[in-house]
């Protein structure tokens, strides 16, 4: 062969091997980093990745408009994604696989977003001052029995919003306001902190319970801080709700943006993180639930036992999510 003919043939393949995917990511880049490494591998997609704070990454995107390098957006929770969405940030995706896998009430009506990965908000408790059969659901958190009693991070924060929002979607307004008025009236202190603040609080006695992301008490418990691991034993995990909803749930989860510049490589890569072997990962190193019930959960999840979901559908937390911050405003949740 003519060696510039040849050349020219191997600068031809390398160009059609320089696939890439641009990913703005709310997700701490260590929690899928690994998964974005064997997806490349598997693929040769080069896969390049922003992280940053929600709010911020979608300001940027409305900023950047047709002209931003991002494919992908990935966010920790349904609100983020239902408010991209709003903006008209997604389009709507068609993939047969991804319908098949996740589940109707995880996914946008309009194919505009997918869950990845569930989590559920769960009551943490210390047992040496609580007995279990006392705990209940979410409601029963409002009863003056647990005054002084309770931690809870935020009303900033976006999961203890989605919480509400979901109260609002299954209660009402009116319902899900007394409810947070009692919950606020029996804080044990002023919220501080992040879901692991809290579940150190309840084992130090600052608090008796705690509402809490399922993955950071185990995050905790396999933690190589022993300070971490220590707080963690003294604290026990109740399923609320299971004798109404279930207990809430959220995704983290994304969307192809608008101006996409590598669709197909977004449409593979979120097909790649639905797939058994990811959701083995997100399961065994992420502690969330798989959003595929056929993928067995880590042995921390396992050690919880099966519980009861709430399969209220997501889209309802983003439709409440403004119901929710100004409810929690007016009952003075900080
Ligand atoms: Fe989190």
């Amino acid at each position: 062969m003519n060696k510039l003919l040849f050349i020219g043939l191997l600068f031809v393949q390398q160009l059609s091997f320089a696939a890439e995917v641009n990913i703005y990511s709310a997700r701490k880049e260590a929690l899928i980093k690994p998964l974005l490494d064997h997806f490349n591998k598997e693929t040769g997609i080069a896969v390049n990745i922003v992280t940053g704070k929600a709010d911020t990454l979608l300001k940027r995107l409305e900023v950047e408009g047709r002209n931003t390098p991002a494919d992908l957006l990935l966010t920790v929770d349904v609100a983020r994604l239902i408010r991209a969405k709003e903006k008209g940030l997604f389009q709507q995706i068609d993939s047969e696989l991804l319908n098949k896998i996740i589940p109707e009430n995880y996914r946008d009506d309009d194919k505009q977003w997918f869950g990845l990965s569930l989590r559920s908000r769960v009551i943490i408790y210390a047992p040496d001052r609580v007995n279990e059969g006392d705990l209940d659901s979410y409601i029963d958190l409002a009863d003056k029995k647990w005054a002084n009693r309770i931690c809870v991070r935020s009303s900033s924060n976006v999961y203890n919003q989605s919480l509400v929002a979901a109260m609002i979607a299954n209660y009402g307004l009116e319902k899900a306001e007394r409810w947070a008025t009692g919950l606020v009236g029996n804080f044990a202190r002023p919220p501080k902190g992040g879901d692991r603040d809290q579940i150190k609080a309840v084992a130090a006695g600052v608090c008796d319970v705690a509402l809490v992301n399922n993955y950071y008490l185990a995050g905790m418990l396999e933690s190589s801080q022993k300070s971490e691991v220590v707080a963690a034993n003294k604290i026990k995990l109740f399923w609320p709700n299971q004798d109404g909803r279930g207990a809430h749930m959220n995704v983290s989860g994304a969307g192809v943006l608008k101006p996409a510049k590598h669709k197909k490589e977004a449409i593979q890569l979120l097909e790649f993180l639905v797939s058994d072997y990811a959701q083995q990962w997100y399961a065994d190193t992420n502690h969330e639930y798989s959003i595929n019930p056929e993928i067995e959960s880590g042995s921390v999840l396992k050690s919880w036992g099966k519980f009861k979901a709430d399969d209220l559908n997501l889209s309802l937390l983003g439709k409440h999510n403004t119901d929710a911050v100004l409810l929690m405003d007016r009952v003075g949740w900080k």
